[in-house]
C-alpha cells in the first residue's frame, strides 16, 4: 500500500508543500499539499522532480577518487583520511589560505549545510570563502547591511496585501519569487488584480510576468540606478516624499537625486520622462504599494547603487514596514543569532582579495577573483579548492578560464552528488545522501516568506548504511582538519562527535524554542515535537511591522544614504554620459523547469523544444541576416558560443537574452540527461571583468556582445 509523506520541496525558494506517496523504496507521484498552509497544493513542474533527483542512476552513492581519468569508490573513513591529510598538508605548507572555498546556492535550501556545513566551512580560517552570493544577491545584503544594520535584513513584499506591485528586472513567475519565498507568485499577483490592484513590470524582456501584468515597459539593462533616481527626483520635486520609519539621510538622498530628472534619464534607460513621473506618483498616491527589484537589479555593473535605490523608494513612500508595502519577517527560527555565530552578520570590505584587491563582502570575496587567486603566485596563493553544492565552471562568468586554473590545483574535494562539470575536475569526491533521504526545515528561505510559517519535514527514507548525510561529511571533514590554532586535536574530535550525536535536530530545537514563538509563548510555543505533530507546516501570520526594534543600525535608525553608495554615484554619472554602444546587450533567462545548472539531468523538467537559445528581436534579428530557426554566433572578446536564434518582439530593441547554467557537453561529467540536452554556456562569453566595482558583484546582465548568423 503506497503511504503519502508531507514535506516542503527544496528545489527552489518557493518552499512549496508536497504530498509524496511511496511505495517501498520508491517515489509513485509528488503532488502538492493542498493542507499546507502557505502554498494550498500548488507545485511547479519542477517540484515532481524531487524523485527524479532521489531515483537518477548518475546520483553518486559512494566516495569517488579520480586518478588521471579514471575514478574508482573509496570507503568513507579511508576518504575523510586522505582529503584530511591532503588538505592539512597543503594548510600547514602554505598557511590557512591556500584552502579556498566554493559554496553554490543548494546550500541554502539544506537544513545541514546551514547548521554544520557552515560550520566546518567556516571555520577554517581561510579568507578564500567563495560562494554564489556574488553572482546573485550580494547588492541586496550590502544595502541590507548599510541601511538597516544586518545583511540578513532584507525586507520582501508583503504581496498579498499589495494594490500596487512595481516589479524591476524580476520575473518570478520563472522563479517564484526570489527573496521573496512566495509559493503561486502567478496566484498572488492575480489576487492583486482580482481586488482592483495593479501590476507593472519593468524588464528589457516582456517576460511570463510582464505577459500577466497591467503594464510592461521596457528598461535599458543596466540603468534601474538612474531609473530609481528620477522616480526619487519626482518624489522630491512633487513633494510626494512621506517617511514613516525612524531615518536619517534624507537630505542626502534628496541632494543625490537633484540632477536626475526623469528628463535626463529618459535616453539612458529608454523609460520616457511622463512614465517616470507616473510611476513615481502611482508609488506614493498608492496607500498599498511596493516596489520589488530583483535579480536584474543586482547582476549589473551598478548593482550596489540599484539594490539601495530599491530599498530607499520604499522608504521615500511610505512603503517600507507597512501592510502591503516592503516588510521585515519574523521567523520562527531568527537567523540572525545563527549566523553571528558563524561570523556571517555583516562586514564589507574589511579585507581585499590579494590580487586585484577586491573588497570581502560577509567574509567572503567575489567569486570572479578565485580563478586569479588560483593561478598568482605568491603568498597566500591558492593552491586547493573545496566545493559544496556548485558548478562554478558554468556559473561563474570566465568559466573556461576558471576551469583551466582548477586543473593547475595541488587538490581538490567537491562534497556534490553528481559529477557535474565543476566536480569532474575534483581529486575526491564525497556525495551526500538524497535530498528525501534526510531531514528538511527551511531556516534561511523562512526568513524571506511573505507570511510567517514554521514547517519541518523528518527524513522521508532512511539513508543506507553506507550513505552519509552532507553534515555529516562536514562534520567529518572538520574533525581531521581542526580549527586552526583554537582547539586542542582531542577536545574537537569530542565535539565532533558530540555533534555528530545531536545532529542538525538538536539546532532546530534551540532555535524554536528560543525564537519568538518558542519558550516565551509558554506550554503552546513551537518546539520540534509540534512542528512534528503537524506536518503540513504551521501558519504563523501575516508579516508585521518590526521597525525600530528589529534594526541592527546604532542608533536604530534607517539610513537612507549611507556614504559607501554616496561615493559610489559619480561613477554612475561618468557611465551614464556616455555614448550607447552600437553592439547588442545581452541579458540572462529564467525557465520555471530550471533552476540555475542543477536542474537539467530530469526527463521531464528537461524534454520538449531546446530552451537554450538566443531571444532577439526582429528588426535586430534582420539587421544581421539572422532567420527564425537559424543559429547566431555571439561573440565577445573571450570567444563565443552559437546558439538557435528565437526571433521574437518580447525583446527590446538591441537587447539579446540567453539563459544560463547550460553547456552540459564537457567530458568527463557524468550527467546523462542534461548531455543530450547540452546548451551552451553564457558564461564562456560573459567577461568576468565585468563586475559592480562597489560590491565586487559580476555583471552576469548587460554585457555587450556581437551576434552575426552562424553559417
Ligand atoms: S515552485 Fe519551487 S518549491 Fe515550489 S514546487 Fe516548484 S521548485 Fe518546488
Amino acid at each position: 500500500m503506497p503511504v503519502t509523506h508531507y514535506r516542503s520541496c527544496s528545489l527552489c525558494e518557493a518552499t512549496c508543500g508536497v504530498a509524496i506517496e511511496v511505495e517501498g523504496d520508491r517515489v509513485v507521484s509528488v503532488r502538492g499539499d493542498a493542507a499546507d498552509p502557505f502554498s494550498k497544493g500548488y507545485i511547479c513542474p519542477k517540484g515532481t522532480a524531487l524523485a527524479d533527483l532521489h531515483h537518477d542512476p548518475d546520483r553518486l552513492r559512494k566516495p569517488m577518487r579520480r586518478d588521471g581519468d579514471t575514478w574508482t569508490e573509496m570507503a568513507w573513513d579511508e576518504a575523510y583520511d586522505y582529503v584530511g591529510s591532503q588538505l592539512t598538508a597543503i594548510r600547514a605548507q602554505h598557511g590557512p589560505d591556500a584552502i579556498a572555498v566554493y559554496q553554490g546556492n543548494p546550500t541554502v535550501h539544506n537544513l545541514g549545510l546551514v547548521t554544520f556545513g557552515q560550520l566546518a566551512l567556516r571555520t577554517l580560517g581561510t579568507k578564500n570563502m567563495y560562494s554564489a552570493t556574488s553572482l546573485d544577491q550580494l547588492p541586496h545584503m550590502l544595502a541590507a547591511l548599510m541601511m538597516f544594520g544586518n545583511q540578513l535584513l532584507m525586507p520582501v513584499p508583503d504581496i498579498d496585501r499589495s494594490d500596487l506591485f512595481i516589479c524591476l528586472g524580476a520575473n518570478p513567475l520563472a522563479s517564484n519569487g526570489s527573496i521573496m519565498t512566495a509559493p503561486d507568485v502567478k496566484g498572488r499577483l492575480k489576487a492583486i488584480r482580482d481586488r482592483g490592484g495593479k501590476v507593472i513590470v519593468l524588464d528589457p524582456r516582456r517576460t511570463e510576468t510582464a505577459d500577466k501584468a497591467d503594464r510592461h515597459v521596457f528598461i535599458r539593462p543596466g540603468s534601474d540606478a538612474v531609473l530609481l533616481l528620477a522616480m526619487i527626483h519626482e518624489l522630491f520635486a512633487a513633494k510626494l516624499v512621506k517617511l514613516t520609519v525612524p531615518a536619517t539621510g534624507l537630505e542626502e538622498l534628496r541632494a543625490a537625486s537633484a540632477t536626475w530628472t526623469p528628463e535626463r534619464a529618459a535616453p539612458i534607460t529608454g523609460v520616457p520622462a511622463a512614465e517616470v513621473r507616473e510611476l513615481a506618483r502611482a508609488l506614493a498616491t498608492t496607500p498599498r504599494a511596493v516596489l520589488y527589484g530583483r535579480i536584474g537589479v543586482c547582476v549589473q555593473e551598478f548593482g550596489g547603487l540599484a539594490a539601495w535605490l530599491c530599498y530607499a523608494i520604499n522608504a521615500l513612500t511610505g512603503h517600507l514596514d507597512t501592510p502591503g508595502g516592503l516588510m521585515f519577517t519574523t521567523p520562527a527560527i531568527d537567523p540572525l543569532p545563527l549566523a553571528a555565530m558563524f561570523g556571517f552578520d555583516g562586514g564589507f570590505a574589511r579585507w581585499k582579495s590579494r590580487v586585484s584587491g577586491k573588497p570581502e563582502f560577509g567574509g567572503e570575496l567575489p567569486v570572479t577573483v578565485l580563478a586569479e587567486e588560483i593561478e598568482t603566485a605568491g603568498p597566500g596563493q591558492v593552491r586547493a579548492l573545496i566545493t559544496c553544492a556548485g558548478n562554478p565552471v558554468l556559473s561563474t562568468p570566465g568559466g573556461p578560464r576558471l576551469e583551466r586554473a582548477i586543473r593547475g590545483l595541488d587538490f581538490m574535494v567537491s562534497i556534490d552528488p553528481y559529477m557535474n562539470e565543476t566536480t569532474r575536475l575534483a581529486n575526491v569526491i564525497l556525495p551526500p545522501s538524497s535530498v528525501l533521504e534526510h531531514s528538511h526545515y527551511d531556516v534561511a528561505l523562512a526568513a524571506f516568506s511573505v507570511r510567517n510559517v514554521a514547517k519541518y519535514s523528518p527524513p522521508l527514507f532512511e539513508r543506507h548504511a553506507d550513505a552519509r548525510h552532507d553534515w555529516e561529511i562536514c562534520l567529518a571533514l572538520w574533525s581531521r582538519l581542526g580549527l586552526p590554532g583554537k582547539l586542542p586535536r582531542f577536545a574537537q574530535q569530542v565535539v565532533t562527535r558530540l555533534f555528530g550525536k545531536l545532529g542538525p535536530e538538536t539546532v532546530l530545537e534551540l532555535g524554536l524554542r528560543t525564537g519568538p514563538y518558542g519558550l516565551r509563548r509558554g506550554r503552546h510555543g513551537l518546539s520540534l515535537a509540534k512542528m512534528r505533530a503537524h506536518p503540513h507546516g504551521i501558519d504563523l501570520g501575516p508579516l508585521e511591522p518590526r521597525l525600530p526594534g528589529r534594526l541592527g543600525t546604532k542608533d536604530h535608525r534607517v539610513h537612507l544614504a549611507p556614504r559607501t553608495y554616496l561615493e559610489d554615484l559619480p561613477r554612475l554619472e561618468k557611465v551614464a554620459g556616455k555614448p550607447q554602444s552600437s553592439e547588442l546587450i545581452m541579458i540572462g533567462r529564467r525557465h520555471l523547469r530550471s533552476n540555475n545548472s542543477w536542474m537539467h539531468n530530469s526527463e521531464r523538467l528537461v524534454k520538449g523544444p531546446d530552451r537554450c537559445t538566443l531571444l532577439i528581436h526582429p528588426e535586430d534579428a534582420s539587421n544581421r541576416g539572422i532567420t527564425a530557426g537559424g543559429r547566431a554566433r555571439i561573440a565577445t572578446a573571450l570567444g563565443s558560443i552559437e546558439l538557435a536564434v528565437e526571433i521574437t518582439d518580447e525583446m527590446m530593441r538591441g537587447v539579446v537574452s540567453v539563459p544560463h547554467g547550460w553547456g552540459h557537453h564537457r567530458k568527463g561529467a557524468r550527467l546523462s540527461i542534461a548531455a543530450t540536452v547540452a546548451g551552451e554556456s553564457v558564461n564562456d562569453v560573459i567577461d568576468p571583468a565585468r563586475i559592480d566595482a562597489l560590491s565586487g558583484t559580476s555583471a552576469l546582465t548587460g554585457q555587450p556582445v556581437e551576434v552575426t548568423r552562424a553559417p
